[in-house]
């Protein structure tokens, strides 16, 4: 076995970024002429034989599910540190996200591993993986290579495709990890949901964007009644998440979230290069900003010159209408 990713999932659903990590670990292993499995930690009765073997749609041959406390980073570090040393993975792979960042960081320094961290692209090179990483704000790439294994690889949140490569069901394997003493210590006391957070602007296909073009918080209900007749979820820059307009959850950005909507709709944001590194990868991008020169407009596909509160409402009663 090659390369070793972990999948999270919630009520029954492995989240999108995970799906990628685990097509992108099954590409590899390929290339390196072996094979990818999954790690999945949880308690719950959501943690059924045919959600685990589904990622074989996605190309795991081999689901290691373990019983512990989900979403919490240490029991993870402790079950794959586990996997590797039985097993013998030379590669472990994380889609990026917080809890990718913690577990990952976790491993390295359990395992006295190497790691790349904002991974936006690996490749196969003489038998080894080496992770392409943009630095000095994305201006330039770096190849990275591990001198020794396991190697670690923490990608940029959703920087991998998620891939439907086949039909076929991985195997899945109970494994019976004892958690150390301090992995036990953290508990989920419960997972919170606050506005604007309570859509995953990660998974979302359509998300309409507001800046500080948006003149005031009310301003974000524009927004709102937007991505609801699309049917998508709303972000935000950090000059409104700053100002207190709208929760840090919604940030696209350099220090907020990466995302790669279908379509990403700007509402009143100039286009700064911190936000500008969180969004380029939207396959359509639409922006409506009053400034003819604002440099948002230069990576717009569609690009709108007006006054966001008479566009906005009139988009929005046109979508309904399409709608029916
Ligand atoms: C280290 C660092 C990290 C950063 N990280 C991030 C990050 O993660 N994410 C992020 O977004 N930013 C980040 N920033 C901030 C970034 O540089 C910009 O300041 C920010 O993105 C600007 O937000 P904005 O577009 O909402 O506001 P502005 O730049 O003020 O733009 C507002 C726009 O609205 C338009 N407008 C005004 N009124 C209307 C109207 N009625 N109708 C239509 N258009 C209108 C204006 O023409 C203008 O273009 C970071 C900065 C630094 C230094």
């Amino acid at each position: 076995m090659t390369v070793l990713v972990y999948a999270l999932h919630y009520e029954g659903e492995f989240n999108k970024n995970s799906l990628g990590a685990v097509s992108e670990g099954a590409r590899l292993a390929k290339e390196l002429g072996g094979e990818a499995a999954a790690v999945v930690v949880g308690e719950g009765s959501d943690l059924t034989d045919e959600l685990c073997a589904s990622l074989g749609r996605y190309g795991a041959t081999k689901v290691y599910r373990a019983r512990g406390p989900e979403g919490l980073a240490q029991p993870v570090v402790d079950v794959m540190e586990r996997v590797i040393q039985d097993d013998g993975y030379r590669y472990a792979l994380f889609g990026g996200g917080l809890l990718g960042f913690e577990i990952g960081a976790g491993l390295t320094a359990r395992l006295n591993a190497g790691v790349t961290m904002e991974v936006t692209a690996v490749k196969a090179q003489d038998g080894k993986l080496v992770a392409e990483r943009p630095i000095l704000q994305d201006s330039a790439v770096v190849d990275v290579g591990y001198a020794g294994e396991p190697g670690i690889i923490i990608g940029r949140l959703n920087a991998f495709d998620a891939v439907e490569s086949g039909d076929s069901a991985a195997a899945v394997v109970d494994v019976d990890v004892e958690l150390r003493e301090h992995s036990t210590k953290a508990v989920m006391v419960r997972r919170g949901e606050q506005r604007g957070a309570d859509v995953n602007i990660e998974d979302a296909e359509v998300l309409v964007a507001g800046g500080r073009g948006l003149g005031k918080a009310e301003g974000f209900e524009l927004c709102e009644e937007l991505a609801g007749a699309l049917g998508g979820a709303v972000a935000a820059t950090r000059a409104v998440v700053d100002a207190g307009w709208y929760p840090y959850a919604a940030q696209i950005g350099q220090t907020g979230k990466t995302v790669a909507p279908k379509l990403y709709l700007a509402a009143g944001i100039s286009g700064a290069i911190q936000h500008k590194v969180g969004m380029q990868n939207a396959e359509n991008i639409v922006a409506i900003n009053k400034d003819p020169n604002a440099p948002i407009f230069e990576f717009s596909d569609l690009g709108v010159v007006g006054d966001l509160n008479k566009i906005i409402p009139k988009l929005t009663e046109a979508v309904k209408a399409r709608k029916g």
